[in-house]
């Protein structure tokens, strides 16, 4: 996509404010002078950034401004140890609400709306950013937090919720929980706002039938204000994101090269107007691709397609790249399977093996499950090229998560 004009004078300032601040980005960008920066081309000669080295910045090492601007920090853990911290100055929160209030109005909301927040509150962006995004609208916010499933369906009842914002794994249990009950006829339910972790189309449908539900995919990242930076549209042709505070740009994560719209790559985001911390060229490790032309809806915010991976979630096995969103492709396919499933990797006997668990009613019938572990090996090998160990398991048996659900466990390393 061609950069405007104006937004490459938007990141200039962000250049010129992270140089003065003289932190983390000023030792990045050292050596860089902004002032010849003239094109995209020159733009996208500067250096990424990325979780791993955001942590060298630990604690405040991020901050573009005075410590009497910063009103709040946000961090976002990761498997180190190491948290990274995001610190927001006043105009950041209510931009970051700004940007929830238009995910929230463009999937379809109003102020009538009741709007039932699951998702966690605390160091991390999920729960107060829903609730920020929630009252900018006018709607009526009902902050329960995670957990707790009997209390979240009473008020889901008494408080007759419109909206349940969750992540994909908690709506499933939710939904599976009112179908235990036989309570569904209680609950108002319209839409379903689901934080974005990679979840299939299978499961989609599921919540979507359970609930009585339309979903909506919430994107975004702690580093990048939290969730409430893209949403997909009623049409469901990927997710709108705002063009005027965020620079998407999608690159090959080997290689770091720029790839044109349509093709799939890792989402590099560089903020254009956030003030505690500014991000340049940040790498979301998200796999997603930029969609060309405009939406039937004519909403001039452009998109990218769903989430379909982590690059990090991109495994090898015997040779072969795999994504998540492969295995959901074929999961789509192999009749009988839920959308639940688990891949462990492990070397044995001098070789790569791949087991896959998927949950499938179909165990019940010994024959059965014979035929359908038969035919997820054959779709794995047609349709991925590789060899897999199928494990038919009984439907409730894999692990359910209210947090982001990890499905691909590697024990070779
Ligand atoms: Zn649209």
């Amino acid at each position: 996509m061609e950069m405007k004009a104006e937004v490459l004078e938007q990141i200039k300032v962000q250049l010129r404010r992270v140089m003065k601040a003289d932190g983390f980005y000023a030792k990045l960008l050292q050596g860089v002078d902004i002032e010849s920066i003239q094109t995209q081309e020159d733009f996208e000669k500067l250096p990424f950034s990325e979780k791993a080295n955001l942590r060298d910045a630990y604690p405040l090492g991020l901050s573009a401004v005075s410590e009497e601007e910063v009103v709040r920090i946000h961090s976002s853990s990761g498997t180190t140890g190491t948290p990274v911290i995001i610190p927001y100055t006043q105009k950041d929160v209510d931009d970051w609400a700004e940007l929830f209030r238009r995910c929230y109005e463009i999937a379809g909301m109003t102020k009538k709306d009741r709007v039932q927040i699951t998702p966690g509150y605390g160091l991390w962006t999920a729960g107060i950013g829903f609730q920020l995004g929630a009252e900018k609208l006018g709607a009526m916010t009902i902050p329960m937090g995670p957990g707790n499933t009997d209390k979240q369906i009473k008020f889901m009842e008494d408080m007759e919720s419109t909206v349940l914002c969750a992540t994909s794994s908690y709506a499933l249990l939710l939904a599976e929980e009112i179908q235990k009950r036989g309570v569904k006829d209680k609950i108002k339910l319209k839409k379903g706002i689901i934080g974005s972790e990679r979840w299939g189309e299978k499961m989609r449908n599921r919540i979507s039938k359970e609930l009585g539900v339309e979903l909506y995919d919430i994107y975004g990242l702690t580093e990048v204000y939290g969730p409430g930076i893209a949403i997909n549209c009623e049409h469901n042709t990927g997710m709108h994101y705002f063009d005027d505070y965020l620079y998407f740009e999608i690159i090959d994560p080997k290689t770091g090269e720029n790839l044109p719209d349509g093709e799939l790559g890792e989402l590099v985001i560089t903020t254009l107007v956030k003030e505690g911390a500014p991000l340049i060229r940040y790498r979301t490790h998200d796999l997603t691709r930029i969609i060309p032309g405009k939406c039937a809806c004519g909403r001039s915010y452009p998109r990218i397609d769903v989430v379909i991976g982590r690059t990090d979630d991109m495994v090898k096995v015997k040779g072969v790249n795999i994504f998540p969103g492969q295995i959901e492709d074929i999961l789509k396919e192999a009749e009988g399977a839920s959308s639940e499933y688990q891949v462990f990797i492990e070397h044995a006997d001098g070789k790569d093996q791949m087991s896959v668990f998927v949950e499938t009613e179909l165990v019940a019938d010994p024959e059965q499950k014979k035929e359908f572990e038969k035919l997820l090996k054959d779709l794995f090998k047609t349709r991925i090229g590789v060899g897999i160990i199928p494990k038919a398991v009984a439907i409730g048996e894999l692990p359910r998560s209210e947090k982001k659900t990890t499905r691909i466990f590697d024990y070779r390393y």
